[in-house]
């Protein structure tokens, strides 16, 4: 019916069939405008219609069209199939000349109305129908309000208005050419043609290619009779909603505005009263409104938004549609309705869209402070929403004083060009984080996410700068210590405080019953991204079930583990070089001649104390290493018991974990020139880095600056030579996942050691556990064998030590297009595969993760060269395909295989819509996120069924 009534004139028909008091009226279809759209004209037989329909109108409402003593007057009003809010025209009070209006003014005993209705009708008509400029008219009004002292139109009595009649009429004159027309027929031929015009406007076009709503569908147009609400004391207008639309409280809410039309509630000049307020003013207006309200929210099902007139004490229904809610809102009345019975569980779900999850469950600001910050010109700049909810609190540029500050409860926005591994201890003790570089996966993003921090990331019209202590958006400036607040949801920035308000899952009890009717529809699983012990028992409290990636490098960033990280890092290179060689030497040795032994023998015994040396900085690393790692995993497991917990080994390129090259190059430069005049530091010391680099070298003299310099500048050397021969090109290319575990197998060993310690210590305390490892980053199958056979005869040998047999699978991510392509033989070393859809979009695209979205990217999206950016939601056509050939090839060979994905996309609704339809069997997201995925899951499982039961 909406296709060819539109969605007005549908609600009209439908709402007269219940019998409401609707205005009477009749729709031409979409099906007329389209024709008149082709030719310019009315089709044959449609003004006939138009005719007979009128006459039956006139027949319902006792009044004729033209009438001299009791006018009919109408509208005729546009509506699409899809609601296109102000884009199409309608004109009112049609019907209206110089004989009608009396008429009116002595009915209504209110000549000011009438002429008022009047001279309404002339000027939306000229502009409308006539094209000519709407300011015109207006300034002829603004004239008369001029001369005759008036502040507003409604001060404006008969005689001012009947001038601006004649006014108008002549500006009508001379600018269409011909007299406005008093013939009421011609009125209504002219004004449908217009409104079907309308359909064809510039804005009407913009919106519906914004809006992807086809050109073809046409408009329909209701010519409906007029009700007034401005005829007096006894008429007015009002808006109302069957519940509230805040809070979803089951309660009637709106407002009424006596004596009015519907645009003076909306222009908000009056303050209307409650609806409330009706009942005691109009009690059985009150009763017999409530009983239509009640009749139309049973019809519909949902939430209904009501348009109503009272003329003269008579209550006429105008609109009625499904009403705008908060997230709040949405939750309760799905939830209410369920249980009253008036839908079903499956609908209550699809009522809800994952963003509302989101919305509850995250600390938001303040609507009304925020619009007050606006106000005060106290917005700064918009960059990415890189991690959802709201955050105030002091801008502060050094992690380490984020943190201090934040371990005594300050609140702290932690404000960095860009975040690294470095700044994590930071970041955990923030509020919020905002960087000026950096996108949707950046470092800032990723960590946040999980920790379910608010955070923007790619704010570029801020300028951080650390030296002075400030950033800058144009010519305002933000010191350290000013307060800043941020919205991760929208990406906004403001100076000052903008309150938020926080919620709390365990007491969002419709939510919670909400999503465990969602988790008894859905077939995909909703697991966690989790790397500590209280994120993963957050996870749990979610609903989570499992852990879909546990980042085990993030364990070695703690500040506890760093100096044995960076030991075991920069011996590593050295030591499988030099054991290499001594390996050699040995062997050569076994088999060398007599001549040669000696020779050999020496350069063995050069070789031998280095590699000492190197086993202890190396190995020696690991080993101390190995034990906190065993906590760590311990800590997990026993978080997550008798559900899967999929550890990731080593990921990142090393020199994560190391100091920055340009950092040491610059402290050795210090030091070196230092040398003969120590005191050169402290004059030049500027910035809060120059001052702990001064404080560093006082240290290692033991509070004197020159021996400070001698013991520190070898060491520092030694570290930036370490560095600089670990650094890559491309480090997202270069050495990092199982191409580390395979270059440095101890590493990896030690790790799964590890686990394994962890899980046969659990499970000999009676607990069930579930490990699975994963191995990152494979290409070619023959880098997973290598790796897992390694590794899976380090774990067995765990297992047969400790006597214990624990039930684990080895598997790996898919982030490589040769990965996914070749799953076929990628699956057969492999129990499971997690997408890693962060590096599988930034190797099938070949954007840069790290540096796409601030160079170019958000430019793409913009100019619509890419739909949307694919770091937040899945690539259908390239990603997507790649992860559905692997699925396919992959389950060929091993049908039981088990197929998740762990990058961000798990956490977002149209990416688990597509993880759904490739049959993957989880999604794993951050922990916050997981309520939103038991939802979205739902949508995408109910949203096929509705599909197949409509193809059948
Ligand atoms: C991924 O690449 O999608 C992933 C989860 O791994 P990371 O983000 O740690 O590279
Ligand atoms: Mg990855």
């Amino acid at each position: 019916m909406r296709d060819l009534l539109g969605g007005k004139g549908a609600g009209l028909a439908e709402m007269t069939r219940l019998g409401l008091p609707v205005p009477p009226g009749f729709t031409i279809t979409t099906k007329a405008c389209n024709a008149y759209s082709k030719s310019g004209r009315f089709p044959p037989g449609l003004w006939k219609q138009v005719t007979e329909g009128l006459a039956a109108v006139e027949t319902k409402s006792g009044k004729k069209f033209g009438d001299a003593e009791d006018p009919l007057l109408v509208s005729v009003r546009s509506g699409a199939k899809f609601s296109m809010p102000g884009m199409m025209d309608t004109i009112l009070n049609l019907g209206l000349n110089d004989s009608t209006v009396a008429a009116l003014g002595r009915l209504t005993s209110n000549d000011r109305f009438a002429w008022d209705a009047y001279r309404r009708l002339i000027g939306m008509y000229g502009r409308i129908v006539r094209e000519i400029d709407g300011r015109k008219f207006e300034a002829v009004l603004e004239r008369f309000k001029g001369t005759t002292g008036s502040k507003s139109d409604t001060d404006l009595d008969a005689d001012a208005l009947r001038a601006v009649v004649e006014e108008f009429k002549g500006l009508y004159r001379r600018e269409a050419g011909e007299a406005f027309p008093d013939d009421p027929r011609v009125q209504l031929r002219e004004a449908i043609g217009a409104v079907f015009r309308s359909w064809n406007g510039k804005r009407a076009v913009d919106y519906r290619n914004f809006n992807k709503i086809p050109h073809d569908l046409g408009t329909a147009a209701t010519v409906q009779t007029m009700v007034f609400g401005n005829m007096g004391p006894d008429s007015g207008t009002g808006v109302a909603f069957t519940r509230n639309p805040s809070t979803g409280e089951r309660e009637l809410f709106g407002e009424f505005l006596p004596d009015a039309q519907g645009e003076d509630v909306v222009a908000g000049l009056r303050t209307p009263m409650k609806i409330a307020q009706l009942r005691e003013k109009f009690p059985e207006l009150y009763r017999e409104f409530m009983l239509f309200a009640a009749r139309l929210e049973t019809h519909y099902r949902d939430l209904q938004d009501i348009e109503f007139t009272v003329e003269r004490g008579r209550l006429w229904i105008l609109q009625t549609r499904s009403g705008k809610r908060s997230a709040r809102a949405a939750v309760k009345a799905a939830v209410d309705m369920a249980r009253e019975g008036l839908i079903t569980r499956k609908e209550a779900i699809m009522r809800v869209e994952p963003q509302h999850v989101v919305q509850l469950l995250l600390p938001q600001f303040d609507d009304k402070a925020k619009l007050i910050a606006r106000r005060e010109g106290r917005y700064l700049a918009r960059g990415l929403n890189a991690s959802p909810g709201a955050a105030a609190g002091y801008a502060i540029f050094d992690p380490d004083e984020a943190e201090s500050m934040g371990r005594e409860k300050k609140p702290v926005i932690l404000v960095r060009v860009e975040t690294s591994p470095d700044d994590v201890h930071g970041i955990l003790y923030s509020k919020g984080v905002l960087t000026s570089r950096g996108g949707a996966t950046s470092h800032a993003a990723v960590v946040t996410r999980g920790l379910g921090i608010p955070c923007v990331t790619g704010c570029e019209p801020i300028v951080v700068d650390y030296d002075a202590g400030e950033f800058r958006v144009g010519v305002k400036v933000v010191h350290r210590g000013d307060f800043v607040s941020i919205d991760g949801g929208s990406g906004e920035v403001y100076e000052g405080h903008i309150p938020t308000l926080d919620p709390d899952f365990r007491e969002e009890a419709d939510l919670q019953s909400l999503l465990e009717w969602a988790d008894a529809e859905r077939r995909l699983q909703v697991w966690a991204n989790a790397d500590y012990p209280r994120d993963a028992q957050r996870a749990r409290e979610f609903g989570a079930q499992g852990i879909g990636l546990d980042r085990t490098e993030h364990m070695f960033m703690e500040t506890d583990r760093l100096d044995l990280v960076h030991d075991m890092i920069l011996a590593a290179p050295e030591y499988r070089r030099v054991s290499a060689e001594v390996r050699g030497l040995r062997s050569e040795l076994e088999t060398a001649k007599d001549e040669r032994r000696p020779a050999l023998a020496q350069r063995l015994a050069l070789l031998e104390p280095r590699l000492e040396d190197l086993t202890r900085r190396y190995i020696g690393s690991l080993e101390k290493l190995g034990p906190l790692q065993r906590g760590d995993f311990v800590g997990i497991l026993r978080a997550m018991e008798g559900l899967p917990v999929i550890i990731r080994l080593i990921d990142p390129p090393l020199h994560e974990f190391l100091p920055k090259y340009e950092t040491l190059l610059v402290q050795v430069t210090k030091l070196t020139l230092a040398r003969g005049d120590p005191e050169a530091l402290t004059r030049t010391a500027r910035s809060e880095e120059d001052q702990a680099f001064l404080e560093e070298i006082r240290e290692a003299g033991g509070g004197d600056l020159a021996r400070g310099i001698e013991a520190l500048l070898p060491r520092k050397q030694a570290l930036l030579e370490a560095v600089a021969a670990s650094r890559e090109t491309n480090p997202m290319l270069g050495l990092r996942g199982c191409r580390l575990g395979i270059t440095f197998p101890e590493i990896t060993e030690m790790q799964v050691r590890a686990i394994f310690e962890a899980a046969c210590q659990l499970t000999k305390e009676g607990r069930v556990v579930r490990p699975e490892i994963m191995i990152p980053l494979a290409g070619h199958v023959n880098e997973l064998r290598v790796e897992r056979e390694a590794l899976e005869s380090e774990a067995k040998k765990v297992m047969e030590r400790e006597g214990v047999a624990i039930a684990y699978k080895f598997g790996t991510m898919i982030e490589i297009p040769r990965a996914a392509l070749t799953a076929d033989e990628i699956a057969r070393y492999a129990e499971f595969f997690s997408f890693g859809t962060n590096d599988l979009t930034q190797t099938t695209f070949g954007y840069s993760r790290d540096d796409a979205e601030g160079k170019f990217l958000l430019d793409y999206v913009d100019k619509g060269i890419l739909p949307f950016n694919p770091f937040q939601t899945l690539d259908r056509e390239g990603v997507g395909s790649l992860m559905r050939t692997c699925v396919q090839k992959g389950r060929k060979v091993r049908p039981d295989l088990e197929i998740g994905i762990c990058g961000e996309h798990g956490g977002d609704p149209s990416s688990i819509e597509l993880c759904h339809e490739i049959g993957l069997d989880y999604v794993s997201c951050s922990p916050f996120r997981v309520p939103v995925a038991r939802l979205a899951a739902a949508h995408a499982k109910l949203r096929e069924e509705v599909e197949r039961s409509e193809d059948r």
